[in-house]
């Protein structure tokens, strides 16, 4: 069968993995430049050189037994490494040490990962799917920057669930109202890069009580150029939503501010400040089934908002779709 997916992050691509295994030919399309979905990395030219930024994910954990094999045999592919982080907790500005599960992170970045396992596979990247046409064999694609088409015998949806009600309204629309109901919250991310490391006792923190969800310091991750310092600082889900339209300038200046305020340290102008909105960042209701499918249709749909907002439903959800394809 020729299987046509559209996303080509975590769930896509472990959805085509399960999807070639059974002997299908399988086409990925992803609108991104690069590979990386939500476990993407950014890299900021400054003039102390390149500086590189998770600033999707940070780390990602392992709870089911599947999940720990598959991350099992991307650490021996050299995908993916452990962080033993030194973690602390922000609360009312005291930090205090906690204990924590595993922390992995793709190596040296964390769209390592995401770029591993698009290799051996078809996957055209900058290709966004703007609309979907039911033809006498099954499916035809439409582009929105390429004049060509892509015609396939079934499909798979494997993007956030807002992105695949669109595109699922006109074709598909009782499980559009259906998915409708998920709804992603947002994450700004803000990335700052200095010349030289600062002088904080932590890698990674978990913050409450603050505009701030989690403090990242990438540098310290494996596999990373340790010079320099590149923070990222995570807003919280409340404050995302808030601050949703705010000009990325403004968000930069208010999360530098009260990461800042947090720390206690006021540190000389970073070389670079950037921020990034994550528009579909995580999922708040998940749909609760690990994929659907309409056989009649000849048309799947995964993804981590089926299950929940990790990476490892993402996974899980992609996997469990190819399986049964
Ligand atoms: C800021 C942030 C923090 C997070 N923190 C954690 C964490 O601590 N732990 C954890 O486990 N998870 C975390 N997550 C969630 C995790 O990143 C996701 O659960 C997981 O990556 C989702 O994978 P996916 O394949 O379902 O979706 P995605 O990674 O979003 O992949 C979907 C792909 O579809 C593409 N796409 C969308 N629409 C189209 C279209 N029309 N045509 C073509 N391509 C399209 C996109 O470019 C994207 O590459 C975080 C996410 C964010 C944003």
């Amino acid at each position: 069968m020729k299987l046509g997916i559209v996303g080509a992050g975590m769930a896509g691509l472990s959805c085509a993995e399960a999807a070639i295994r059974a002997g299908h030919e399988v086409t990925l399309f992803d609108k991104g430049r690069g590979a990386g979905g939500r476990l993407s990395t950014r890299r900021t030219s400054t003039s102390s050189g390149d500086l590189r930024f998770d600033h999707g994910t940070m780390t990602f954990n392992a709870r089911s037994d599947a999940f720990k094999m598959a991350v099992a045999d991307w650490r021996d592919r050299g995908l993916v490494s452990e962080w033993t982080a030194n973690m602390a907790r922000f609360s009312s500005g005291a930090p205090r040490s906690f204990s924590d599960e595993t922390h992995y992170v793709g190596a040296p970045a964390m769209n390592t990962l995401i770029k591993g396992l698009a290799i051996e596979k078809t996957v055209h990247f900058g290709w966004r799917v703007n609309r979907l046409q039911q033809s006498s064999a099954g499916w035809t694609l439409h582009f929105q920057e390429q004049p060509e088409t892509f015609d396939c015998d079934a499909l798979v949806l494997a993007i956030p669930n807002e992105q695949a009600v669109e595109l699922l309204a006109s074709v598909w629309p009782d499980f559009a109202q259906k998915a409708a109901s998920c709804v992603s919250v947002p994450i700004w991310s803000v990335m700052l890069g200095y010349e030289t490391a600062l002088q904080l006792e932590f890698d990674l923190a978990e913050v409450t009580g603050s505009p701030i969800r989690k403090i990242s310091r990438n540098q310290r991750k494996p596999g990373r150029d340790p010079s320099g310092e590149c923070l990222v600082i995570q807003a919280s889900p409340d404050w995302s939503v808030a601050h949703v339209e705010d000009e990325p300038e403004d968000v930069t200046k208010a999360l530098e501010q009260a990461c800042f305020d947090l720390l206690g340290a006021a540190p000389s102008a970073p070389l670079s400040r950037q921020a990034h909105r994550w528009r579909y960042a995580l999922n708040a209701t998940p749909y609760g089934k690990p994929f659907v499918l309409n056989e009649a249709l000849h048309l799947g749909v995964c993804g981590d908002w089926l299950l929940g907002d990790r990476v490892e439903d993402a996974w899980s959800s992609g996997r469990a779709l190819g399986e049964i394809l």
